[in-house]
């Protein structure tokens, strides 16, 4: 892949990141079950046994806009993903950008940075990368005479709750006006005047995402985080441009409901009708006049503006574990990404 190949014309993308295996896996001996043999394709090498126990390998093909194999970086994945939709947001419209896949996949590491230990870097995830275009694009002669200022705030859902990760987990209620409006009550936007200021809301934020074990929605893979940054003229009310940027609840849960207790099951079926709605509402924005089923979830009904508008564009990067034990996550994974995309 080299940068320049890196032109998005569509309103969806959908990408595939694949980790490497990590250190659990590599002790359990479990096997790479993934090959990607070129930048839009993938196979899944799943094990299968024959009734009369001889195992075989059944290879199911996947192709997408983009498949990022082990050895890419955040940097390279930002470059192809969420990118190329900074402009959008300069010219009025509505960028969003997903991470979608079970828990432990990577969609942290890749929306809010690589990890070294327990540390992040919260400059080098899609968050950060982001943010330091948007300042960018500011200085640039065309945009610098907009006068535009910039602000950021930072979400997160937890079944039908929505909690500021910007306000001490502060619950915040939704509302939505005669105009289909939709309005998160007292969220925190704070006005951001350079990248720093962008940074330090993103490691506040996720710390306190991760932080408070007791609570209930303390697992931050049960929960949406949606970080967002928004453009408006100085002086106006009205938005020019967001960019919202979501790291998805792992989509695991619900899938082995028989072992769980009423609460995880409950929580379970609650992400899965926000990844259902998510996928139609995604579908919607590729189809003229097709119907928008955003009241189907609290996720959906927030980023309900993100879905309308022709200017809007979304990209969606499916995180993977090559491991074999992942096998029917992953494939599960693929399948709903392959979706979002098919007409
Ligand atoms: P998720 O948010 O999907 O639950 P994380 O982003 O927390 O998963 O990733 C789980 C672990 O795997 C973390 O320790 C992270 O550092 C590691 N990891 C994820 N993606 C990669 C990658 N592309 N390269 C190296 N390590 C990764
Ligand atoms: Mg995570």
């Amino acid at each position: 892949l080299r940068e320049n190949d890196a032109v998005i014309e569509n309103q969806i993308t959908v990408c595939v990141r694949k980790r490497p295996l990590n250190e659990k896996e590599i002790s359990r001996r479990e096997l790479d079950v993934v090959s990607v043999p070129t930048k839009n394709q993938l196979v899944v090498h799943e094990p299968k046994q024959k009734v009369d126990l001889t195992k075989y390998l059944e290879n199911q093909h996947f192709r997408f806009d983009y498949v990022f194999d082990e050895s890419c970086t955040n940097d390279l994945v930002y470059k192809f993903t969420a990118r190329p939709l900074v402009k959008t947001i300069f010219e009025g419209g509505m960028a969003t950008c997903f991470a979608y896949g079970q828990t432990g996949s990577g969609k942290t590491h890749t929306m809010g940075g690589e990890f070294r230990g327990k540390q992040q870097n919260f400059k080098n995830g899609i968050y950060g990368l982001v943010a330091q275009d948007v300042f960018r694009y500011l200085t640039h002669p065309k945009y610098a005479k907009m006068n535009y200022s910039v602000s950021a705030s930072f979400f997160e859902i937890y079944g039908k709750l929505v909690f500021d990760l910007l306000a001490k987990k502060q619950r915040l209620r939704v509302l939505e006006d005669g105009k289909q409006q939709v309005q998160v009550v007292g969220l925190t936007e704070k006005v951001v005047n350079k990248v720093d200021h962008v940074f330090e809301l993103i490691q506040k934020g996720s710390l306190e995402r991760t932080s408070g074990q007791t609570s209930a929605n303390s697992n931050s893979s049960r929960s949406h985080a949606v970080f967002q940054i928004i453009l408006r003229r100085s002086g106006s009310r009205q938005i020019e441009g967001k960019f919202s940027l979501i790291d998805l609840a792992g989509n695991e849960r619900g899938a082995d409901n028989s072992k769980s207790n009423r609460q995880t099951r409950i929580e379970g079926a609650d992400i899965n009708k926000s990844l259902l709605a998510l996928k139609e509402c995604i579908r919607a924005l590729g189809r003229k006049g097709a119907h928008l089923p955003f009241r189907g979830s609290k996720l959906t009904q927030v980023l309900r503006d993100s879905f309308i508008g022709e200017k809007s564009r979304t990209c969606m990067i499916a995180l993977i574990s090559p491991g074999n034990y992942s096998v029917d996550h992953s494939l599960n994974t693929l399948r709903y990404a392959d979706r979002v995309k098919e007409l």
